[in-house]
């Protein structure tokens, strides 16, 4: 899944925070952290991505080779780390069941777009990913989107909120369709590229979703003060 509906994933659990129970900013760091992961580890050169000759669309990027950040075993081992590490700090079981699902929620949505490159192990040759991306553009541009809407709504989010969300999702939209031509194309054997690319997507969707989840909606806002 693209970045902007990664980070939109985090307002489902912040609906859910009490008060000052824990800064929103690691619920950020929670959805993206394999992502971030797989970053830090293409750019030391141990996971791999690569791409066609003719990058037209994301089919045309593989991430070839991304055990450690992405593979089912070690999304499962860090969840239950962040878990462990969150019962030990805050004693809270309820808090601990939420930190647990924000780690494991990135790989869940990875599995649904991606092509067939989520491996079980770490040296598993077989392969997870429902490949919508490849096979099924339109309809993973749809669910992206969908997605990112239903989180907003999910949040009772406000009206900037909801513009950058729909602008990032509209933003990628030549990467879904080879027909649209895009700056996509300057990414063919670039994988460094690629990776700072997504890098930025991921900082910034994380800041601006961080900024403007602050207020709710305007509705929401008038029920509390009349309460
Ligand atoms: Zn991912």
């Amino acid at each position: 899944m693209f970045a902007i509906n990664h980070a939109a994933s985090a307002l489902l659990f912040k609906k859910h925070l009490k008060n000052n129970e824990l800064p929103f900013i690691w619920i950020l760091i929670g959805v993206q952290f394999i992502e971030l992961l797989w970053v830090t580890l293409n750019l030391v050169g141990v996971e791999k991505t690569t791409t066609e000759n003719v990058v037209h669309y994301v089919g045309d990027i593989h991430l070839a080779y991304m055990p450690y950040s992405h593979s089912i075993i070690s999304s499962l081992i860090i969840a239950f780390a962040a878990g462990i590490f969150t019962f030990i700090n805050k004693k809270k079981m309820r808090l601990t069941v939420i930190i647990t699902l924000v780690f494991l929620t990135h790989i869940i949505l990875d599995i649904v777009t991606h092509n067939h490159d989520v491996p079980y192990t770490f040296s598993d040759k077989t392969h997870l990913g429902l490949s919508l991306y490849q096979n099924y553009p339109l309809i993973a541009f749809m669910l992206e989107i969908t997605f990112g809407l239903f989180c907003w709504w999910y949040y009772e989010g406000n009206l900037k909120l909801l513009v950058t969300i729909l602008l990032f999702n509209l933003a990628n939209l030549s990467l879904f369709f080879p027909g649209i031509p895009g700056p996509e194309a300057l990414l063919a054997h670039r994988p460094k590229l690629i990776t700072l690319v997504i890098l930025f997507q991921i900082l910034i969707t994380m800041y601006l979703v961080w900024k403007f989840s602050k207020t709710r909606s305007v509705h929401e806002n008038f029920v509390h003060a009349r309460v």
